[in-house]
């Protein structure tokens, strides 16, 4: 347990205590959900505007429990950062989607990238490295089909080590995004310094792009800095035309929303991509 838990009960506070108590049940629940199949991934496509082409995805991690509930992955990632249980998850979502890969690209789908979310404990696990690589030997796939996302908000803390790991998984073709970018706070200099290939700005940002002239500021000047740094810079988060179409307007290369597609089962991502691109 946290060292603070003891302080919340000495102030009780009834909320807090039932959001301890709830996310004590989400741990002892997690146990058995990898071993009874209960983690599925989902994939939402991301596009290129670019080519006017699907280029890749991102793995959606869902919870299906026995009880017929869907638990969204902001309900139990915290939790299962809290404990560790996401190290095991983790390495679950890497080498449930590199597998995945592979099979569409067996299946004659055009080899799509695969993006995967990586926490922070994740990261600082000392097998993180060697799990990468084994995952990559295991599945067969070609590591240039592999992204990894990390947030900007992991980029703060032991900034060094992250450095260093990230160069290391690089030099095997691997690439990096940087994911939520925009809302922490890494410095120009910072990030030309880091060895990432994409940046990928917050949904927040986009939400209000085509009404407000501050966010549509915001936008506009990451994607200037990223291409000025030579990374790829993706919107996420994009719902309709008129967000799409600012995004033209602006350079950005690639998008992911609800707009092209909301997550899904791999079935049917491969039955959207068989079908005529939008
Ligand atoms: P994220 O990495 O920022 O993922 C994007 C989230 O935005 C997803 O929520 C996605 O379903 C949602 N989204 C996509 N397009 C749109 C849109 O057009 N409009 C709106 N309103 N939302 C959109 P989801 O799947 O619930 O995931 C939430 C967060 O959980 C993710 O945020 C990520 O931080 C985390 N997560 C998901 N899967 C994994 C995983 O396998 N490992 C780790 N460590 N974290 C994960
Ligand atoms: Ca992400
Ligand atoms: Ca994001
Ligand atoms: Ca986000």
């Amino acid at each position: 347990a946290k060292s603070n838990t003891k302080g919340k009960h000495q102030f009780f506070d009834p909320a807090m205590d039932e959001q301890l108590k709830r996310r004590l049940n989400v741990i002892k629940e997690l146990k058995g959900a990898l071993e009874n199949d209960e983690m599925v991934l989902f994939y939402q496509p991301q596009y290129c505007l670019k080519t006017n082409q699907y280029i890749g995805v991102e793995a959606l991690v869902r919870w299906f429990k026995p009880d017929g509930t869907i638990i969204s992955p902001m309900d139990f990632i915290p939790a299962a950062e809290d404990s560790g249980q996401i190290v095991h998850i983790g390495e679950w979502v890497l080498k449930t989607a590199c597998e995945q890969q592979v099979k569409w690209t067996q299946e004659g789908l055009p080899p799509l990238r695969v993006a995967v979310n990586i926490s922070m404990r994740q990261f600082k696990d000392p097998n993180f490295i060697d799990y990468v690589h084994e995952t990559i030997q295991s599945t067969g796939i070609n590591p240039k089909y592999l992204e990894l996302e990390i947030t900007e908000s992991m980029l703060t803390e032991d900034a060094m080590v992250f450095i260093d790991q990230l160069s290391m998984l690089r030099l095997d073709g691997i690439t990096v995004a940087i994911d939520d970018f925009g809302t922490g706070y890494s410095s120009l200099s910072y990030l030309q310094r880091l060895p990432v290939d994409r940046v990928k700005i917050d949904r927040s940002f986009i939400r209000r792009v085509e009404s407000n002239q501050g966010d549509k500021t915001i936008v506009s000047l990451i994607i200037k800095m990223g291409h000025e740094l030579n990374l790829q810079v993706i919107a996420e988060g994009v719902e309709d035309q008129e967000q799409t179409d600012v995004l033209v307007e602006l350079g950005c290369d690639e998008v992911q929303g609800f707009f092209y597609a909301k997550p899904m089962h791999a079935n049917d991502l491969k039955e959207l991509l068989l079908k005529k691109q939008p």
